[in-house]
């Protein structure tokens, strides 16, 4: 696991065309800061914009549809999210699950569809507070990967996975980083199950309330491959903060 971290942006429903900016100003500070793997989903009408502003980070979508094309008024293909130039898409964010009702069986299909197009994708799990309450943290996302991630993957470079306790997610509250290292181990443990051999090359990001003054500390944490950041990705300054930590 000698990679880069990767430290990927998710700009959720933030963002018209003056906050390309923000791209802008992370890509050229990027180029710099090579140590770190870089990259930024903003929503589906920056996507193609964003691309052209920066050429050296990654840019990805928040979602895809499971299906190449046809009548589904309002939804985006793998396809048309790699014209529009993006490499990567995010999968089975929470916020997706719970406000589109999302399964497990849905995530898998588009996780599918994503990489037939060529596209890259990151997998997001995470359990709810209840759920750690009651001791089920660690079934609850092992369930999810068995359910969400594509059963085979050519090769495990196109598949990462984000550990986002939907606690965690904007609300200024993280797991210890014991609780991080057990959870990355655990979730390490059943990809080798999925994967086999082809588990080692999958990265494995924590997400939820990543902001630049702890990122060091989480981002040493073992089998942490690197951060999904919200609300701390909307601005180049506190972005660059996290990448600098990497
Ligand atoms: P946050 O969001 O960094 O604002 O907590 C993380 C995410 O939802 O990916």
């Amino acid at each position: 696991m000698a990679k880069r971290p990767y430290i990927v942006g998710n700009w959720k429903m933030h963002g018209t065309r003056s906050m390309l900016s923000e791209a802008r100003a992370i890509d050229r500070a990027a180029e710099r800061l090579m140590k770190a793997e870089v990259a930024l989903a903003p929503p589906f009408t920056l996507l193609h914009a964003a691309r052209k502003e920066a050429d050296l980070i990654g840019i990805g979508a928040q979602d895809c549809h499971a299906a190449e094309g046809g009548a589904h008024t309002g939804d985006i293909s793998a396809a048309m999210i790699r014209d529009a130039g993006a490499g990567f898409v995010i999968l089975g964010h929470s916020e997706r699950r719970a406000d589109h009702g999302e399964s497990d069986a849905d995530i898998q299909a588009k996780a599918q569809a994503a990489l037939a197009a060529g596209l890259n994708i990151i997998v997001c799990v995470g359990e709810t507070e209840q759920e750690r309450d009651a001791g089920k943290a660690e079934e609850i996302v092992t369930d999810q990967l068995v359910g969400s991630l594509p059963p085979c993957a050519e090769s495990g470079e196109k598949v990462t996975v984000a550990y986002e306790p939907v606690w965690a997610i904007g609300t200024g509250r993280t797991p210890t980083v014991e609780d991080i290292a057990a959870m990355h181990g655990t979730i390490r443990g059943k990809l080798a199950e999925i994967y086999g051999d082809a588990a080692e090359e999958i990265r494995i990001l924590y997400g939820g309330s990543v902001k630049p003054d702890n990122a060091a500390e989480l981002l040493a944490v073992a089998d942490v491959g690197g951060a999904l950041v919200g609300g701390a990705s909307l601005t180049a300054d506190s972005f660059l903060g996290i990448v600098v930590a990497a």
